[in-house]
C-alpha cells in the first residue's frame, strides 16, 4: 500500500492518507482529500512525500483525486517552502495557505461545494498545422495553389505559419486572418482546431528588445554587476536617486529573457505604480507579468497557472509575494529598493523577508539575485563590504540631473524670530511661493495621515482612546471622526470634554490632512493634492492623483512615506520635509538608519531633469548626526557609525533577533504565561533574553500584549537556538494553565 504525507492549507503537521489503487501520484500535486472530524470537510492538499509505512494511529483516510495535471509545486519550490517553514518557525501548511492564490485551492463541505469553488480558467479557440500545412517540403506548393486559386486562404495560412508558437498552436483571437478563410482551412485539413485553456498571451514574440542606451558610468556599473556574479550569487549595487539603477535592471533582465528563463523584478508595494509598469511594457512587451495586492483573486490565480504552464522568457514585476510564483526557470531576481521595510511581512505567517528570501531562492534555484538601493540596508551593506556579496556602485545621477542641494530649517529658532507660521518656516514658505512663481512643482511629505494625531482638553488634559487598544485615536477632520489606527474603531468627535464638560478641545500635532488644509489656506491659488491611506481608497484613486501630478496638472503633491518611493516627475523643483524630529527619536534600534533611508529617498524626488532641486528639511535638531549624514550625502559615514554602535550593544547585523509576541485577553494569566516562558528560555540562554515588557501599545483588540526579545550573536549557530525555541514554546503550549495564550514568533523582526 501507498501512504502519502500531504500539506493542508491549515496551521498543522503534515498528514498521512492512502494512495487508493489506480491513482497516479507524484510529489508537489495538488489533490482533493477529504478532512475534519466527520471526513465532510474536502481541502485542496500537496503531496508532499510518498512512502510505503502505514500510520501507528488512527483511520487513514483516502485520496480522493488529483487535481490539475501537473505537479503544482515543484522540487524546487518544496525546498524552498521547507526552508521558509524552518527559519521562520511556522508550518507548511501556513506557507501553503499563503503561497497559493486562494482559487488554486478550493475546499468545500462535500464534493458537490469542493467542485463548485475549482478554478476553471477561460477556455479559448487554438489552431495548428496539420496535413499538407504542417510539412515543410509540401508546404510551398499548397501555398502556391491556394495564392491562385483562393488569396484569402493563402494570407491565412500564411499567417498561421509565421504565428504559431513553439507548442505549435496559436491562439485564434490572435489572429487577424478572415474568419471564414481559416474555417475553409479547418474543413480541409490544413488546420486543426481545438479549444484549450487560454492562460496568458501564449507564445511569446521573438527577444528582440529596444533598450535605452547606457552610459559609461552605468556600463562599468552593469560589468561590475557581471563580474561580481561570475563568482557570487547575490550582488549590491548601491546606485543614488536617479543614477538610472531601473535602465541597468533592464538590460540584466534582457539578457537573461533572450536566454529563454524568467525574470523577476521585486518592489515595495507602493512603488509599484502603473509608471513603472508602462516603461518595462515600452521594452518587453507582453512578456510582463504585473502581481501585487489589487489584483483580483481571479487574477491572481490565472496569473500563477500561466506561469505554472510557462515556457520561459517572462518578466514578473511583483511584490513581495511574487516570490512564491511557480518560476521553473527562474534565472534572475532583482529587489529594487532593497533596504524597504515593506520586504517584511507583517500578518499572516510566514512573517518573512523577502529579500532575504531572495538571496536565499538564489542558492536553492541557482539563479542569481541583485540587491539595488540608494541608501542600502545595514545587513546588506555589510555583506558587501565583507565580500560575501558582490557590490556595484553608482556616484552620479543620470544625465544633466544633479544632486539636490539640501537645506536645513532650525524650527526653534524660527519661533523665536517669530518666522514660524503654523507648522511651516519662513524659509519653506517663501521657497514654495518662488517655486510656484518660477512653475515648478512642490512635494511636501509628513510622516503622519489625518488631521491631528489626537485632540486634548485645554481644562483637563483627557484624550479620547479607542476602547480596544491602549492608544490615543487620530483625529480624521475631512469625515469629522476619530480613528484607531490600530484596529479601525471609528468615533464622533464629541463636541464638549465628556470628563470636566468645558468644550475647549484642542487638536495637537500635526498630519496630511492639516498640512493640506494650510497649505491650500496660505497659498488659494495652488492647486494642492494629497496622497496617503486615506485619499487613497482604490486603485484608481491612486493612478489619478499621480497622474494629475505628473502631468502638471496640481502645483502641490503632500502626503506620506507613499510619496516617497520609486516616483519620477519630472517638474519637482523643491522637496519639503516638515518634520524630521519624529523620525529621529523613534525608540527603536533602526531608527537612525530608517531616517536617514526615509529622508534621502524623500530628498531624492526633488531636480529629476535639467531643473536643480532644492531640499528643506525643518526640524528641532539640526544637529542631530543624521540630518548631517543626510545633508553631505554620506552614506558610508551613516553606515560606519550605525554599525558601530549595533556591534557595541549586539544588534542585527551583529545579532540575530526572534520577536515573541503573547497575546491574551486576560491580564493575569498573559503575565504568567509571560514569565513563565521569559525564565524557561533564561534557563538555556541566558542573558540573551530580554523581557518579558508590554509594548508601547499593551491592548489591541480587547487582547494584552507581551513581548519577550532573544539576541543571538552572530558566531553562534542560529538553527540550534530555533530548534531550542521551538522545543521550549511546544512544551508551554501542553501546559493547561496557560491555555488560549497566544504566542507569535518573529524571526528577523523589522
Ligand atoms: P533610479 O532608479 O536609480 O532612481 P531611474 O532609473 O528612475 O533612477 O532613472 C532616473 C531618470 O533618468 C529616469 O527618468 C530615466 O528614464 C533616466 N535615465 C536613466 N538612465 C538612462 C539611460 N541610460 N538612457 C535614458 N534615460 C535614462
Ligand atoms: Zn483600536
Ligand atoms: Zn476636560
Amino acid at each position: 500500500m501507498l501512504y502519502a504525507d500531504i500539506v493542508l492549507p491549515l496551521a498543522q503537521p503534515l498528514y498521512t492518507f492512502a494512495v487508493a489503487e489506480g491513482l497516479t501520484l507524484c510529489e508537489g500535486m495538488a489533490v482533493a482529500v477529504p478532512f475534519g472530524r466527520t471526513g465532510n470537510n474536502i481541502y485542496t492538499g500537496i503531496v508532499w512525500r510518498l512512502h510505503d509505512r502505514k500510520p501507528d494511529s488512527g483511520r487513514v483516510r483516502t485520496i480522493s483525486r488529483t487535481l490539475y495535471e501537473t505537479p503544482l509545486v515543484d522540487r524546487k519550490q518544496q525546498a524552498f517552502w521547507e526552508w521558509i517553514s524552518d527559519y521562520y518557525m511556522c508550518t507548511l501548511g501556513e506557507v501553503m495557505r499563503f503561497a497559493l492564490p486562494s482559487l488554486i485551492k478550493p475546499s468545500g463541505s462535500g464534493e458537490a461545494e469542493f467542485a463548485a469553488d475549482e478554478f476553471c480558467p477561460r477556455r479559448e479557440l487554438f489552431l495548428s498545422l496539420d496535413g499538407e500545412a504542417k510539412s515543410g517540403a509540401e508546404r510551398p506548393l499548397l501555398l502556391e495553389r491556394l495564392g491562385r486559386r483562393a488569396p484569402r486562404q493563402r494570407e491565412a495560412l500564411e499567417q498561421v505559419v509565421a504565428l504559431t508558437g513553439a507548442d505549435g498552436m496559436v491562439a485564434r483571437s490572435c489572429l487577424t486572418a478572415d474568419r471564414a478563410a481559416l474555417a475553409a482551412l479547418v474543413r480541409k485539413g490544413w488546420l486543426i482546431q481545438t479549444e484549450r485553456v487560454a492562460l496568458g498571451p501564449g507564445a511569446l514574440p521573438a527577444a528582440c528588445f529596444h533598450l535605452p542606451e547606457l552610459s559609461p558610468a552605468q556600463l562599468e556599473a552593469k560589468a561590475k554587476i557581471e563580474e561580481g556574479f561570475a563568482s557570487r550569487s547575490t550582488v549590491l549595487l548601491r546606485g543614488v536617486t536617479g543614477s538610472g539603477k531601473t535602465e541597468i535592471y533592464m538590460h540584466l533582465i534582457a539578457d537573461v529573457l533572450s536566454r529563454g528563463e524568467q525574470a523577476l523584478l521585486l518592489v515595495p508595494e507602493i512603488a509599484l505604480t502603473a509608471q513603472l509598469i508602462a516603461r518595462l511594457e515600452r521594452v518587453f512587451g507582453p512578456r510582463v507579468i504585473a502581481y501585487h495586492s489589487r489584483l483580483t483573486d481571479r487574477k491572481r490565480a490565472e496569473t500563477y497557472l500561466r506561469l505554472h504552464n510557462g515556457t520561459g522568457g517572462e518578466l514578473v514585476v511583483g511584490v513581495r509575494s511574487a516570490i512564491f510564483l511557480p518560476l521553473r526557470k527562474l534565472g534572475l531576481i532583482v529587489v529594487d529598493e532593497e533596504h524597504d521595510a515593506s520586504y517584511k511581512q507583517t500578518e499572516p505567517p510566514p512573517y518573512y523577508q523577502a529579500r532575504d528570501c531572495a538571496v536565499m531562492m538564489a542558492h536553492l534555484f541557482g539563479c542569481r539575485t541583485l540587491l539595488g538601493s540608494a541608501t542600502p540596508s545595514l545587513e546588506s551593506y555589510l555583506n558587501a563590504r565583507s565580500g560575501k556579496y558582490g557590490s556595484a556602485l553608482l556616484t552620479e545621477r543620470y544625465g544633466e540631473s544633479q544632486q539636490p542641494q539640501i537645506l536645513v530649517s532650525d524650527t526653534i529658532r524660527a519661533v523665536k524670530r517669530g518666522e514660524r507660521h503654523t507648522h511651516f518656516n519662513k524659509l519653506l514658505l517663501d521657497r514654495i511661493e518662488e517655486t510656484l512663481a518660477g512653475g515648478g512643482q512642490v512635494m511636501l511629505f509628513q510622516n503622519r495621515r489625518g488631521f491631528a494625531p489626537y485632540i486634548e482638553c485645554r481644562e483637563c488634559g483627557w484624550t479620547p482612546r479607542c476602547p480596544n487598544c491602549n492608544v490615543t485615536l487620530t483625529l480624521h477632520k475631512g469625515a469629522n471622526r476619530m480613528v484607531c489606527h490600530y484596529c479601525g474603531h471609528t468615533e464622533s468627535v464629541p463636541t464638549q470634554c465628556p470628563h470636566c464638560r468645558v468644550t475647549a478641545l484642542t487638536p495637537m500635532g500635526f498630519g496630511t490632512e492639516k498640512v493640506e488644509e494650510e497649505i491650500a489656506r496660505i497659498f488659494p491659488q495652488a492647486r494642492v493634492a494629497r496622497l496617503d491611506r486615506d485619499s487613497v481608497t482604490s486603485e484608481r484613486a491612486f493612478r489619478q492623483i499621480v497622474e494629475t501630478f505628473a502631468q502638471g496638472a496640481s502645483d502641490i503633491l503632500i502626503g506620506t512615506q507613499m510619496i516617497t518611493k520609486g516616483f519620477d516627475f519630472g517638474g519637482v523643483e523643491l522637496v519639503g520635509v516638515l518634520n524630521a524630529d519624529n523620525m529621529l527619536n523613534n525608540p527603536d534600534f533602526r531608527s537612525s538608519e530608517r531616517a536617514y533611508q526615509l529622508l534621502t529617498q524623500v530628498a531624492g524626488r526633488a531636480g529629476r531633469r535639467e531643473m536643480p532641486g532644492v531640499v528643506i528639511i525643518q526640524t528641532a535638531e539640526p544637529d542631530h548626526p543624521v540630518i548631517g549624514w543626510v545633508v553631505s550625502d554620506n552614506y558610508e559615514a551613516m553606515a560606519g557609525e550605525v554599525l558601530a554602535q549595533r556591534k557595541q550593544y549586539f544588534y542585527p547585523p551583529y545579532a540575530r533577533l526572534v520577536a515573541l509576541r503573547l497575546r491574551h485577553r486576560d491580564p493575569g494569566v498573559l503575565r504568567r504565561a509571560a514569565t513563565a516562558l521569559g525564565g524557561a528560555l533564561r534557563e538555556r540562554f541566558g542573558r540573551r533574553v530580554l523581557g518579558p515588557t508590554a509594548p508601547p501599545v499593551d491592548r489591541v483588540r480587547g487582547e494584552y500584549l507581551a513581548d519577550l526579545l532573544l539576541k543571538v550573536e552572530a558566531g553562534a549557530s542560529f538553527e540550534r537556538a530555533r530548534r531550542i525555541l521551538r522545543e521550549t514554546l511546544e512544551r508551554l503550549s501542553r501546559m493547561p494553565e496557560y491555555k488560549g495564550v497566544k504566542i507569535f514568533c518573529d524571526v528577523d523582526p523589522q
